[in-house]
Protein backbone atom coordinates (compact mmCIF):
# COMPACT_ATOMS: atom_id res chain seq x y z
CA UNK A 1 0.00 0.00 0.00
CA UNK A 2 1.39 3.72 -0.93
CA UNK A 3 0.94 6.12 1.12
CA UNK A 4 -0.67 9.30 0.11
CA UNK A 5 0.75 12.91 -1.60
CA UNK A 6 4.30 13.54 -2.12
CA UNK A 7 7.25 11.17 -0.50
CA UNK A 8 9.90 12.46 1.77
CA UNK A 9 12.87 10.00 1.88
CA UNK A 10 14.41 9.69 5.59
CA UNK A 11 18.21 9.13 4.95
CA UNK A 12 21.02 8.41 6.53
CA UNK A 13 23.64 5.79 8.55
CA UNK A 14 22.19 3.45 10.62
CA UNK A 15 21.48 3.95 14.45
CA UNK A 16 21.65 7.72 13.75
CA UNK A 17 17.78 7.62 14.68
CA UNK A 18 15.73 7.41 11.39
CA UNK A 19 13.05 5.67 12.76
CA UNK A 20 12.87 7.44 16.00
CA UNK A 21 12.53 10.46 13.62
CA UNK A 22 10.00 8.71 11.80
CA UNK A 23 7.82 8.28 14.34
CA UNK A 24 8.00 11.27 15.90
CA UNK A 25 6.88 13.18 12.83
CA UNK A 26 4.07 11.17 12.20
CA UNK A 27 3.15 10.34 15.54
CA UNK A 28 -0.95 11.48 15.51
CA UNK A 29 -0.58 8.95 12.16
CA UNK A 30 1.06 5.97 13.92
CA UNK A 31 -1.76 6.14 16.76
CA UNK A 32 -4.58 6.22 13.64
CA UNK A 33 -2.94 2.98 12.22
CA UNK A 34 -2.96 0.70 15.04
CA UNK A 35 -6.36 1.67 15.78
CA UNK A 36 -7.68 0.37 12.23
CA UNK A 37 -7.92 -2.91 12.27
CA UNK A 38 -7.69 -4.69 8.86
CA UNK A 39 -5.99 -1.95 7.84
CA UNK A 40 -2.39 -3.05 6.39
CA UNK A 41 0.08 -0.61 6.36
CA UNK A 42 4.01 -1.11 4.48
CA UNK A 43 5.67 -0.35 7.11
CA UNK A 44 8.46 1.67 5.31
CA UNK A 45 5.54 3.97 4.04
CA UNK A 46 4.13 6.48 7.04
CA UNK A 47 1.44 8.95 6.21
CA UNK A 48 1.84 11.91 7.71
CA UNK A 49 0.04 15.62 8.30
CA UNK A 50 0.77 18.50 9.03
CA UNK A 51 -0.04 22.73 7.81
CA UNK A 52 -3.38 20.98 6.13
CA UNK A 53 -0.51 19.11 3.93
CA UNK A 54 -0.25 14.83 3.71
CA UNK A 55 2.63 13.36 2.36
CA UNK A 56 4.22 10.00 3.38
CA UNK A 57 7.86 9.49 5.14
CA UNK A 58 9.84 6.60 3.24
CA UNK A 59 11.74 5.26 6.24
CA UNK A 60 14.83 3.78 5.17
CA UNK A 61 15.81 3.04 8.45
CA UNK A 62 12.48 1.01 8.79
CA UNK A 63 14.36 -1.42 5.64
CA UNK A 64 16.84 -2.47 7.17
CA UNK A 65 15.14 -4.98 9.25
CA UNK A 66 13.30 -6.11 6.00
CA UNK A 67 15.82 -7.35 4.22
CA UNK A 68 16.81 -10.81 4.12
CA UNK A 69 19.98 -10.39 3.38
CA UNK A 70 21.71 -7.74 5.95
CA UNK A 71 24.61 -7.49 3.20
CA UNK A 72 22.22 -7.11 0.40
CA UNK A 73 22.14 -3.43 -1.01
CA UNK A 74 24.07 -0.87 0.54
CA UNK A 75 22.72 1.94 2.16
CA UNK A 76 23.75 3.99 -0.79
CA UNK A 77 21.15 1.34 -2.90
CA UNK A 78 18.64 1.88 -0.62
CA UNK A 79 18.89 5.78 -0.57
CA UNK A 80 18.74 5.41 -4.15
CA UNK A 81 15.53 3.39 -4.21
CA UNK A 82 13.45 5.81 -1.81
CA UNK A 83 15.39 8.90 -3.79
CA UNK A 84 13.84 7.66 -7.05
CA UNK A 85 10.17 8.15 -5.70
CA UNK A 86 10.76 10.66 -3.10
CA UNK A 87 10.26 14.81 -3.98
CA UNK A 88 12.07 15.89 -0.60
CA UNK A 89 14.63 14.26 1.31
CA UNK A 90 15.71 14.62 4.67
CA UNK A 91 19.34 13.36 5.46
CA UNK A 92 19.38 12.41 9.36
CA UNK A 93 23.04 12.80 10.71
CA UNK A 94 23.99 12.24 14.79
CA UNK A 95 24.42 15.45 16.35
CA UNK A 96 26.46 13.86 19.26
CA UNK A 97 28.82 11.74 16.97
CA UNK A 98 29.45 14.74 14.55
CA UNK A 99 30.55 14.39 11.01
CA UNK A 100 31.19 10.76 9.64
CA UNK A 101 32.53 9.60 6.55
CA UNK A 102 28.92 7.86 6.08
CA UNK A 103 27.03 11.12 6.38
CA UNK A 104 29.45 12.65 3.58
CA UNK A 105 29.12 9.83 1.39
CA UNK A 106 25.14 10.44 1.72
CA UNK A 107 25.64 13.93 1.32
CA UNK A 108 28.10 13.09 -2.24
CA UNK A 109 24.79 11.41 -3.47
CA UNK A 110 22.06 14.11 -2.48
CA UNK A 111 24.09 17.25 -3.95
CA UNK A 112 23.84 15.75 -7.19
CA UNK A 113 19.98 15.34 -6.81
CA UNK A 114 17.31 17.54 -8.44
CA UNK A 115 15.03 17.55 -5.36
CA UNK A 116 15.21 19.81 -1.62
CA UNK A 117 17.17 18.09 1.14
CA UNK A 118 17.13 19.06 4.31
CA UNK A 119 20.34 18.17 6.81
CA UNK A 120 18.57 16.72 10.08
CA UNK A 121 21.03 17.12 12.97
CA UNK A 122 19.40 15.08 15.65
CA UNK A 123 20.02 13.42 19.32
CA UNK A 124 20.41 17.20 20.24
CA UNK A 125 18.55 16.66 23.24
CA UNK A 126 19.01 20.31 24.56
CA UNK A 127 19.12 23.89 23.50
CA UNK A 128 22.43 24.30 24.30
CA UNK A 129 23.69 22.15 22.59
CA UNK A 130 21.87 23.32 19.18
CA UNK A 131 25.37 25.75 18.12
CA UNK A 132 27.10 22.41 17.37
CA UNK A 133 24.67 21.48 14.65
CA UNK A 134 26.52 23.74 12.69
CA UNK A 135 29.41 21.72 12.29
CA UNK A 136 27.37 19.63 9.97
CA UNK A 137 27.27 22.71 7.21
CA UNK A 138 30.19 21.09 5.69
CA UNK A 139 28.34 18.61 4.32
CA UNK A 140 27.09 21.51 1.87
CA UNK A 141 23.43 20.72 1.73
CA UNK A 142 22.26 24.20 3.44
CA UNK A 143 21.57 25.23 6.71
CA UNK A 144 21.00 22.27 9.21
CA UNK A 145 18.28 21.65 11.15
CA UNK A 146 18.47 20.15 14.91
CA UNK A 147 16.25 18.63 16.25
CA UNK A 148 16.28 15.54 19.05
CA UNK A 149 13.79 12.78 17.90
CA UNK A 150 12.91 11.31 21.65
CA UNK A 151 12.59 14.74 23.46
CA UNK A 152 10.62 16.29 20.27
CA UNK A 153 12.40 19.14 19.71
CA UNK A 154 12.78 20.99 16.85
CA UNK A 155 10.24 18.68 14.95
CA UNK A 156 7.67 21.21 14.49
CA UNK A 157 10.25 23.34 12.87
CA UNK A 158 11.34 20.17 10.67
CA UNK A 159 7.32 19.56 9.39
CA UNK A 160 7.35 23.43 8.65
CA UNK A 161 10.68 22.82 6.45
CA UNK A 162 9.32 19.73 4.98
CA UNK A 163 6.10 20.76 3.78
CA UNK A 164 7.15 24.36 2.17
CA UNK A 165 9.52 22.00 0.28
CA UNK A 166 6.81 19.70 -0.90
CA UNK A 167 5.78 20.18 -4.61
CA UNK A 168 3.09 22.48 -5.34
CA UNK A 169 -0.29 20.80 -6.68
CA UNK A 170 -0.54 17.71 -4.40
CA UNK A 171 -3.01 19.88 -2.10
CA UNK A 172 -5.25 17.13 -0.32
CA UNK A 173 -8.32 16.98 -2.62
CA UNK A 174 -10.61 17.73 0.74
CA UNK A 175 -11.79 21.40 -0.22
CA UNK A 176 -11.04 23.97 2.35
CA UNK A 177 -14.49 24.19 3.03
CA UNK A 178 -14.28 21.14 5.43
CA UNK A 179 -13.77 22.10 8.88
CA UNK A 180 -12.42 19.63 10.95
CA UNK A 181 -13.66 19.47 14.51
CA UNK A 182 -11.90 18.16 17.87
CA UNK A 183 -13.74 17.09 21.05
CA UNK A 184 -11.64 17.06 23.80
CA UNK A 185 -11.16 17.13 27.12
CA UNK A 186 -11.15 15.02 30.47
CA UNK A 187 -12.61 11.51 30.28
CA UNK A 188 -16.29 11.36 31.53
CA UNK A 189 -16.85 14.29 30.20
CA UNK A 190 -19.26 13.52 27.85
CA UNK A 191 -17.50 13.90 24.45
CA UNK A 192 -18.76 10.74 23.08
CA UNK A 193 -22.16 11.38 24.49
CA UNK A 194 -21.99 14.31 22.53
CA UNK A 195 -20.85 12.85 19.08
CA UNK A 196 -23.61 10.40 19.33
CA UNK A 197 -26.40 12.86 20.05
CA UNK A 198 -24.90 14.59 16.67
CA UNK A 199 -25.53 11.52 14.90
CA UNK A 200 -29.03 11.67 16.05
CA UNK A 201 -29.74 15.32 14.98
CA UNK A 202 -31.85 16.07 11.91
CA UNK A 203 -29.00 18.76 10.72
CA UNK A 204 -26.71 16.20 10.45
CA UNK A 205 -26.26 13.65 7.59
CA UNK A 206 -23.14 11.16 8.09
CA UNK A 207 -21.66 11.77 4.76
CA UNK A 208 -19.64 9.32 3.00
CA UNK A 209 -17.93 10.84 0.25
CA UNK A 210 -16.76 8.42 -2.51
CA UNK A 211 -13.09 8.37 -3.48
CA UNK A 212 -11.94 9.46 0.31
CA UNK A 213 -9.66 7.76 2.07
CA UNK A 214 -11.65 8.20 5.98
CA UNK A 215 -9.94 7.05 8.55
CA UNK A 216 -11.83 4.76 10.77
CA UNK A 217 -11.53 7.56 13.84
CA UNK A 218 -12.51 10.37 12.07
CA UNK A 219 -16.35 11.29 11.43
CA UNK A 220 -17.21 12.89 8.39
CA UNK A 221 -20.34 14.94 8.43
CA UNK A 222 -22.55 17.11 6.83
CA UNK A 223 -24.25 19.59 8.87
CA UNK A 224 -26.67 22.38 6.88
CA UNK A 225 -25.07 21.22 3.94
CA UNK A 226 -21.42 22.08 5.29
CA UNK A 227 -18.91 19.43 5.37
CA UNK A 228 -17.76 18.25 9.45
CA UNK A 229 -15.41 15.88 10.37
CA UNK A 230 -15.21 15.04 13.60
CA UNK A 231 -11.35 13.93 14.38
CA UNK A 232 -10.30 11.45 16.88
CA UNK A 233 -13.50 9.78 17.89
CA UNK A 234 -11.11 6.52 18.65
CA UNK A 235 -9.35 8.64 21.11
CA UNK A 236 -12.90 9.51 23.19
CA UNK A 237 -13.73 5.75 23.47
CA UNK A 238 -10.52 4.31 24.61
CA UNK A 239 -9.57 7.05 26.93
CA UNK A 240 -12.16 6.32 29.63
CA UNK A 241 -10.68 2.67 30.21
CA UNK A 242 -7.60 4.76 31.05
CA UNK A 243 -6.49 4.50 34.79
CA UNK A 244 -2.89 5.69 34.60
CA UNK A 245 -2.09 9.58 34.66
CA UNK A 246 -5.22 10.27 33.05
CA UNK A 247 -4.13 13.54 33.01
CA UNK A 248 -1.15 13.02 30.95
CA UNK A 249 -3.03 10.85 28.46
CA UNK A 250 -5.53 13.43 28.12
CA UNK A 251 -3.27 16.19 27.33
CA UNK A 252 -1.49 13.55 24.50
CA UNK A 253 -4.79 13.13 22.93
CA UNK A 254 -5.69 16.66 23.06
CA UNK A 255 -2.23 17.11 21.50
CA UNK A 256 -3.08 14.92 18.20
CA UNK A 257 -6.70 15.77 18.16
CA UNK A 258 -5.77 20.12 17.77
CA UNK A 259 -2.76 19.20 15.68
CA UNK A 260 -5.50 17.81 12.57
CA UNK A 261 -8.02 20.14 13.37
CA UNK A 262 -9.52 23.77 12.56
CA UNK A 263 -12.18 24.12 15.71
CA UNK A 264 -11.95 22.64 19.37
CA UNK A 265 -14.71 22.52 21.58
CA UNK A 266 -13.05 21.76 25.22
CA UNK A 267 -15.96 19.61 26.46
CA UNK A 268 -16.62 20.42 30.52
CA UNK A 269 -18.38 18.69 33.20
CA UNK A 270 -20.96 21.55 34.16
CA UNK A 271 -21.12 19.80 37.52
CA UNK A 272 -17.24 21.18 38.44
CA UNK A 273 -17.46 24.25 36.39
CA UNK A 274 -14.22 25.14 34.41
CA UNK A 275 -11.50 23.42 35.69
CA UNK A 276 -7.92 24.52 35.85
CA UNK A 277 -7.08 21.28 33.51
CA UNK A 278 -9.81 22.33 31.25
CA UNK A 279 -8.44 25.44 31.07
CA UNK A 280 -5.11 23.94 30.34
CA UNK A 281 -6.30 21.94 27.42
CA UNK A 282 -7.81 25.04 26.04
CA UNK A 283 -4.57 26.88 25.73
CA UNK A 284 -3.13 23.82 23.82
CA UNK A 285 -5.45 23.61 21.64
CA UNK A 286 -5.42 27.72 21.20
CA UNK A 287 -1.66 27.20 21.01
CA UNK A 288 -2.02 24.78 17.71
CA UNK A 289 -3.88 27.32 16.10
CA UNK A 290 -7.63 25.96 16.86
CA UNK A 291 -10.42 27.99 17.26
CA UNK A 292 -11.71 27.19 20.71
CA UNK A 293 -14.50 27.60 23.14
CA UNK A 294 -15.45 25.89 26.26
CA UNK A 295 -18.62 23.79 26.67
CA UNK A 296 -20.31 23.14 30.38
CA UNK A 297 -21.99 19.67 29.28
CA UNK A 298 -24.80 17.88 31.74
CA UNK A 299 -26.12 21.30 32.05
CA UNK A 300 -29.22 19.19 32.40
CA UNK A 301 -27.77 18.23 35.96
CA UNK A 302 -25.95 20.70 36.92
CA UNK A 303 -26.20 22.74 39.92
CA UNK A 304 -25.65 25.82 37.97
CA UNK A 305 -27.89 29.12 37.43
CA UNK A 306 -27.45 31.94 35.00
CA UNK A 307 -25.44 33.83 37.34
CA UNK A 308 -23.00 31.04 37.99
CA UNK A 309 -22.56 30.84 34.09
CA UNK A 310 -21.27 34.55 34.62
CA UNK A 311 -19.08 34.07 37.07
CA UNK A 312 -17.77 30.89 34.48
CA UNK A 313 -17.27 33.15 32.00
CA UNK A 314 -15.18 36.35 34.23
CA UNK A 315 -13.31 33.23 35.06
CA UNK A 316 -12.31 32.44 31.59
CA UNK A 317 -11.44 35.25 30.42
CA UNK A 318 -9.60 36.25 33.36
CA UNK A 319 -7.19 33.65 32.94
CA UNK A 320 -7.50 33.24 29.24
CA UNK A 321 -6.45 36.26 26.83
CA UNK A 322 -7.96 35.06 23.69
CA UNK A 323 -11.77 35.43 25.25
CA UNK A 324 -12.79 31.71 24.24
CA UNK A 325 -16.41 31.65 24.43
CA UNK A 326 -17.92 29.57 27.18
CA UNK A 327 -21.22 27.15 25.97
CA UNK A 328 -23.54 25.23 27.83
CA UNK A 329 -25.00 21.64 26.50
CA UNK A 330 -26.53 18.62 27.37
CA UNK A 331 -25.86 15.75 25.62
CA UNK A 332 -28.99 14.30 27.67
CA UNK A 333 -31.69 16.04 26.81
CA UNK A 334 -30.00 17.51 23.72
CA UNK A 335 -30.00 21.25 24.36
CA UNK A 336 -28.00 23.46 22.86
CA UNK A 337 -26.48 20.38 20.81
CA UNK A 338 -27.45 22.08 17.31
CA UNK A 339 -26.48 25.35 18.60
CA UNK A 340 -22.91 23.46 19.17
CA UNK A 341 -22.36 22.59 15.92
CA UNK A 342 -23.39 25.85 14.67
CA UNK A 343 -20.86 27.24 16.65
CA UNK A 344 -18.04 24.64 15.70
CA UNK A 345 -18.94 26.25 11.58
CA UNK A 346 -18.88 29.88 12.85
CA UNK A 347 -15.56 29.19 14.88
CA UNK A 348 -14.12 27.00 11.85
CA UNK A 349 -15.13 29.90 9.22
CA UNK A 350 -13.75 32.51 11.38
CA UNK A 351 -10.14 30.92 12.15
CA UNK A 352 -9.97 30.83 8.17
CA UNK A 353 -11.11 33.87 7.04
CA UNK A 354 -9.47 36.23 5.30
CA UNK A 355 -10.50 40.37 6.20
CA UNK A 356 -10.33 42.48 3.35
CA UNK A 357 -7.65 45.04 3.30
CA UNK A 358 -9.70 47.96 3.18
CA UNK A 359 -11.42 46.68 5.91
CA UNK A 360 -8.09 46.64 8.26
CA UNK A 361 -6.92 49.66 7.30
CA UNK A 362 -10.35 51.19 8.19
CA UNK A 363 -10.34 49.31 11.88
CA UNK A 364 -6.63 50.34 12.43
CA UNK A 365 -7.80 54.60 12.06
CA UNK A 366 -10.15 53.74 14.78
CA UNK A 367 -7.93 52.09 16.86
CA UNK A 368 -6.03 55.11 16.50
CA UNK A 369 -8.93 57.62 17.43
CA UNK A 370 -9.84 55.31 19.91
CA UNK A 371 -6.52 55.27 21.74
CA UNK A 372 -3.60 57.71 20.80
CA UNK A 373 -0.86 55.51 20.55
CA UNK A 374 1.89 55.76 22.71
CA UNK A 375 4.81 58.36 22.25
CA UNK A 376 8.59 58.03 23.07
CA UNK A 377 10.80 61.06 22.94
CA UNK A 378 8.24 63.81 21.04
CA UNK A 379 7.48 61.04 18.29
CA UNK A 380 5.12 58.81 18.36
CA UNK A 381 3.97 55.67 17.22
CA UNK A 382 2.40 55.73 13.39
CA UNK A 383 0.20 52.48 12.61
CA UNK A 384 0.23 52.95 9.14
CA UNK A 385 -0.68 50.17 7.03
CA UNK A 386 -2.43 46.80 7.80
CA UNK A 387 -3.18 43.43 5.88
CA UNK A 388 -3.93 40.05 6.48
CA UNK A 389 -1.11 37.50 5.14
CA UNK A 390 -2.27 34.36 6.24
CA UNK A 391 -5.32 32.09 7.50
CA UNK A 392 -5.63 29.42 10.37
CA UNK A 393 -4.51 31.14 12.21
CA UNK A 394 -5.11 34.48 10.77
CA UNK A 395 -2.28 36.56 10.56
CA UNK A 396 -1.47 40.04 10.26
CA UNK A 397 1.14 42.67 9.34
CA UNK A 398 0.72 46.24 9.95
CA UNK A 399 3.60 48.74 9.18
CA UNK A 400 4.71 51.00 11.94
CA UNK A 401 6.77 53.99 11.48
CA UNK A 402 9.23 52.40 14.52
CA UNK A 403 8.99 49.10 15.65
CA UNK A 404 10.12 50.15 19.42
CA UNK A 405 7.62 52.24 19.56
CA UNK A 406 5.21 49.83 20.01
CA UNK A 407 4.39 49.41 23.60
CA UNK A 408 3.24 45.45 24.83
CA UNK A 409 0.25 47.26 26.29
CA UNK A 410 -0.85 49.15 22.77
CA UNK A 411 -0.05 45.73 20.99
CA UNK A 412 -2.65 44.06 23.26
CA UNK A 413 -5.21 46.73 22.82
CA UNK A 414 -5.09 46.39 19.10
CA UNK A 415 -5.52 42.70 19.11
CA UNK A 416 -8.30 43.01 21.53
CA UNK A 417 -10.07 45.30 19.54
CA UNK A 418 -9.24 43.42 16.47
CA UNK A 419 -10.81 40.27 18.17
CA UNK A 420 -13.92 42.21 19.48
CA UNK A 421 -14.57 44.38 15.88
CA UNK A 422 -14.43 40.67 13.96
CA UNK A 423 -15.78 38.63 15.93
CA UNK A 424 -12.84 36.68 16.94
CA UNK A 425 -13.31 35.40 20.56
CA UNK A 426 -11.23 31.96 21.20
CA UNK A 427 -9.21 33.07 17.84
CA UNK A 428 -5.42 32.69 18.08
CA UNK A 429 -4.24 35.41 16.04
CA UNK A 430 -0.89 36.73 15.25
CA UNK A 431 -0.08 40.34 14.60
CA UNK A 432 3.61 41.24 13.50
CA UNK A 433 4.42 44.72 13.86
CA UNK A 434 6.75 45.48 10.68
CA UNK A 435 8.83 48.97 10.55
CA UNK A 436 8.79 50.57 7.13
CA UNK A 437 11.54 52.96 5.84
CA UNK A 438 9.61 55.51 4.72
CA UNK A 439 10.41 58.70 2.95
CA UNK A 440 7.29 60.54 4.15
CA UNK A 441 7.77 60.38 7.27
CA UNK A 442 8.00 63.68 9.14
P1 LIG B 1 17.99 4.27 12.75
O1 LIG B 1 18.82 3.06 12.64
O2 LIG B 1 18.62 5.42 12.06
O3 LIG B 1 16.56 4.07 12.37
O4 LIG B 1 18.03 4.69 14.30
P2 LIG B 1 16.99 4.39 15.46
O5 LIG B 1 15.80 5.25 15.33
O6 LIG B 1 16.78 2.95 15.56
O7 LIG B 1 17.84 4.94 16.70
C1 LIG B 1 19.13 4.46 17.01
C2 LIG B 1 19.44 4.77 18.47
O8 LIG B 1 19.56 6.15 18.69
C3 LIG B 1 18.37 4.26 19.41
O9 LIG B 1 19.01 3.73 20.54
C4 LIG B 1 17.61 5.53 19.76
O10 LIG B 1 17.03 5.44 21.04
C5 LIG B 1 18.69 6.59 19.72
N1 LIG B 1 18.13 7.89 19.40
C6 LIG B 1 17.31 8.19 18.38
N2 LIG B 1 16.98 9.50 18.41
C7 LIG B 1 17.63 10.04 19.46
C8 LIG B 1 17.69 11.36 20.03
O11 LIG B 1 17.07 12.32 19.57
N3 LIG B 1 18.49 11.52 21.11
C9 LIG B 1 19.19 10.50 21.66
N4 LIG B 1 19.94 10.76 22.74
N5 LIG B 1 19.13 9.25 21.17
C10 LIG B 1 18.36 9.01 20.09
P1 LIG C 1 -16.32 10.92 27.54
O1 LIG C 1 -15.40 10.05 28.34
O2 LIG C 1 -15.96 12.35 27.69
O3 LIG C 1 -16.50 10.49 26.13
O4 LIG C 1 -17.75 10.82 28.30
P2 LIG C 1 -19.03 9.92 27.94
O5 LIG C 1 -19.71 10.45 26.74
O6 LIG C 1 -18.62 8.49 27.94
O7 LIG C 1 -19.96 10.25 29.18
C1 LIG C 1 -19.61 9.91 30.50
C2 LIG C 1 -20.86 9.74 31.35
O8 LIG C 1 -21.55 10.98 31.45
C3 LIG C 1 -21.85 8.77 30.74
O9 LIG C 1 -22.41 8.04 31.78
C4 LIG C 1 -22.89 9.65 30.09
O10 LIG C 1 -24.15 9.06 30.05
C5 LIG C 1 -22.89 10.85 31.02
N1 LIG C 1 -23.28 12.08 30.31
C6 LIG C 1 -22.71 12.58 29.18
N2 LIG C 1 -23.30 13.74 28.82
C7 LIG C 1 -24.26 13.99 29.75
C8 LIG C 1 -25.21 15.06 29.93
O11 LIG C 1 -25.29 16.01 29.18
N3 LIG C 1 -26.03 14.97 31.02
C9 LIG C 1 -25.96 13.92 31.88
N4 LIG C 1 -26.81 13.93 32.88
N5 LIG C 1 -25.08 12.92 31.74
C10 LIG C 1 -24.23 12.94 30.70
Amino acid sequence: MSGPGPKVAVLGYPNVGKSSLVNRLSESRVAVVHEAPGITRDRHEIPCEWGGRRFTLIDTGGMDMFDEDPMAGSIREQARAAMADASVGLLVVDGQAGVRPGDEELADLLRRWDKPVVVVVNKIDSVKNVPSASEFYALGLGDPMAVSATQGLGTGDLLDAVVERLPEGDFEPEDDETIRLALIGRPNVGKSSLVNKFLRSERVIVSDVAGTTRDAIDLPMEVDGRRVIVVDTAGMRRQAKVTESVEYYTTLRSQRAVERSDVALVICDAHDGVTAQDLRIAELAMKAGCATALVLNKWDIAPMEESDLDHERAKVNNKIRLRPKVLTTSAVSGRNVDRLLKEAIILGDRVKTRIPTPQLNRFISEVVQERQPPAKQGSRLRLLYMAQFETRPPRFAIQVNSRNRVTRDYAYFVENRLRARFGMDGIPLIIDFKERKQRDER
